[in-house]
């Protein structure tokens, strides 16, 4: 069945569903066809107004609600979107792209996500720290940060809200999402879960329209307490620069090149299925899809050779058909890009081992393509992909390796195989990543931290951190009662 309904998407404002004023839209195209199969409003000032009023009302109640309240309507949640994955998977395979169990499993995902930082917000505590002054009571307090504007691409479109939206959640504070354009229809699900839950009006609310126009209001609005935005390095740096000039927390996950390191003594059949599977997943559009494959010119020939039969082996197609373990690319702008990174490599020398172009010309699929002997001067070791196109150069010792994996300014994820306990601690010690995967496909699990260093932004979305981040701290001395 490769046919299914979708709906058009509005705007959530106090708990509503509403047109924009003046009714305009965008369009929704399907990435396997290139047909339009939806709209989604596109909000005015007006609407942002109305959106901001009902965050900074949804924050006053929701502040005061326990936290064992709180993690009770997140579960509900939780549990609504897990009976719903199925359904929210159509849509979100119809509007992104990927194969219809990749949408499932991050439908699944998010509400595991989702308990997680339930859970995690009743541990949120402050302390009493003895004073000096032996009439004195000193505390500290953990307070909601307030009102959050959040920022979402259209990689991943449920679960890049789903670690923000719970973070923010379960701290006490509103959260205010501009979602992808591309790919409004599965957020637009995952807010109703939350409302069907029983948030109050006003505690999350759902906007779409021109980014610029959206980000460039609401970061400096006095509503607004905290930005957090997942996208492009430049995009991020323009938001925190704003952010920055109105005095405004954030939390920026930009994008990566992720070094995979595949040293002389490594297990290159692991390394082939956990690094392959991982380059290719979502077709490649994921921050921490692995990128530069740095392999020990012992086993160069073999690895490369392996990645190219995986590749080969990968089945390119639509969604929502059976079987198809590769979709397309979620807009044309990705093919563009794929096709000038291939060009620009074999202009400076490496070899198309498999792939390098456009398949068919309705939707936008690429073929998984594999680079070998890449030039450091390549784009392609240069430039995030975000697409299904990995290059692999050869090297002689692990320190020349991790000289290559630092080189450049992202520093997001990074993987690395041996079976030696030495140069897993000379990996782990000296490659400049926010995490790193030794011997394994990524486990981007809630109770880790998730973010990056260098250009690929700051602070965690994950792990016990990712909370501090929507939690102001306030010190309190109390004499004399
Ligand atoms: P882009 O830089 O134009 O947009 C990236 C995201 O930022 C989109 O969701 C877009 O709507 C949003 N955006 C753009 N300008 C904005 C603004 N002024 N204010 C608020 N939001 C804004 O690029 P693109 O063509 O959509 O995606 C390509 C690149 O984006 C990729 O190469 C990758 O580097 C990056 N990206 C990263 C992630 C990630 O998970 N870190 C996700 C999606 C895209």
């Amino acid at each position: 069945m490769t046919t299914s309904s979708y709906p058009d998407t509005r705007l959530l404002i106090a708990n509503e569903w509403v047109d924009a004023t003046g009714g305009k839209t965008i369009p929704v195209v399907n990435p396997a066809t290139g047909q339009a199969i939806g709209t989604v409003a596109h909000a005015t000032i007006a609407d942002l107004d109305r959106a901001l009023a009902a965050a900074q009302q949804g924050f006053e109640k929701w502040r005061d609600v326990p936290a064992v309240e709180r993690a009770a309507i997140m579960r509900r949640a939780a549990s609504l979107l897990r009976e719903r994955a199925g359904d929210i998977a159509r849509l979100l395979t119809q509007e992104q792209g990927k194969p219809l169990a990749e949408a499932k499993g991050e439908a699944l995902a998010g509400a595991e996500i989702i308990d997680w930082f339930a859970a995690e917000g009743m541990r949120v505590y402050g302390r009493i720290v003895p004073s000096r002054n032996p009439a004195a009571q000193q505390l500290v307090l953990k307070e909601p940060v307030g009102p959050v504007a959040a920022f979402t691409p259209w990689n991943f479109p449920i679960n890049q809200i789903v670690r923000k939206l719970s973070a923010a959640l379960t701290t006490g504070c509103s959260f205010l999402c501009k979602a992808p354009e591309e790919t409004p229809a599965s957020p637009a699900a995952l807010l109703q879960c939350f409302v069907d839950a029983g948030l109050p009006p006003g505690v999350v609310g759902l906007v779409f329209g021109d980014p610029a126009e959206i980000s460039g209001y609401l970061i400096p609005h006095p509503v607004i307490r905290k930005v957090t935005f997942t996208g492009s390095t430049p995009v991020g740096k323009q938001l925190a620069a704003l952010a920055g000039a109105h005095m405004k927390r954030v939390t920026m996950e930009l994008g990566g090149h992720a070094p995979v390191i595949i040293a002389e003594d490594a297990d290159v059949a692991l390394a082939v299925k956990a690094a392959g599977a991982a380059k290719f997943r979502n077709a490649g559009q994921v921050c921490i899809s692995p990128t530069r494959f740095l392999v020990h010119n012992a086993v160069k020939a073999e690895f490369t050779r392996a990645l190219v039969q995986h590749a080969e082996g990968l089945k390119l197609g639509d969604g929502l058909q059976e079987g198809t373990t590769l979709g397309p690319l979620a807009n044309a702008r990705r093919i563009t890009a794929m096709a000038a990174l291939v060009e620009d490599a074999r202009a400076k020398g490496a070899t198309v081992a498999t792939g390098g172009e456009r398949v068919g010309d309705a939707g936008n699929f690429f073929a998984p393509t594999i680079l070998a002997d890449v030039p450091l001067n390549a784009s392609i070791f240069n430039d995030e992909p975000f697409g299904p196109v990995a290059g692999v150069r050869g090297f002689d010792s692990l320190e020349e390796a991790i000289a290559e994996a630092n080189r450049l300014p992202y520093g997001l994820a990074g993987y690395a195989f041996t079976r030696s306990i030495k140069n897993a601690q000379l990996l782990m010690n000296r490659m400049e990543v926010g995490m790193l995967w030794i011997n394994q496909p990524a486990t981007p699990s809630a109770e880790l931290p998730f973010g990056g260093i260098k250009d690929s932004g700051y602070g965690t979305e994950g792990g016990p951190e990712a909370l501090e981040s929507y939690l102001n701290t306030k010190a309190v001395s109390m004499v004399g009662v």
